[in-house]
């Protein structure tokens, strides 16, 4: 289910399969996938299946599910440091105009991952 979607949007593209994506975790509400551009290993990003370009644009019920997805990545990727990071409009550097949480491995410095 995707609902609004933006045939514009590439993120509603990768949701789709239009734009091919390493996908992690996929629920009802929620699509999580490798960032193409990583500042750390693991570097993942979650979405609702919702086109919304902001935060207050989404239905509480999709980014519940964002939540809990993201739990679910940071447990897969065994890191126990991270960054949850949500950007919205382009003064906070928000680039693509999807709703988006990026999960952002720290890892242990000498486990000798940047
Ligand atoms: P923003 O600056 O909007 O918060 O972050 C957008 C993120 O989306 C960037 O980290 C960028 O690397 C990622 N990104 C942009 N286009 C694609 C794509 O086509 N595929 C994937 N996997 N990530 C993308
Ligand atoms: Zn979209």
């Amino acid at each position: 289910m995707s609902t609004g979607s933006d045939d514009n949007c590439i993120f509603c593209k990768i949701i789709k399969g239009a734009i091919p994506s390493f996908k992690l975790v996929e629920t009802e509400f929620t699509y999580s996938f490798l960032d193409i551009g990583p500042l750390a290993k693991g570097h993942s990003l979650v979405i609702p299946k919702y086109h919304g370009e902001k935060l207050h644009d989404i239905p509480d019920e999709y980014l519940a599910d964002t939540m809990h997805v993201s739990k679910k990545i940071v447990k897969a990727l065994g890191v126990t440091d991270y960054n949850i990071l949500q950007n919205n409009g382009a003064i906070a550097h928000q680039e693509v105009k999807h709703v988006h949480f990026h999960v952002i491995p720290k890892p242990n410095a000498e486990e000798g991952l940047t």
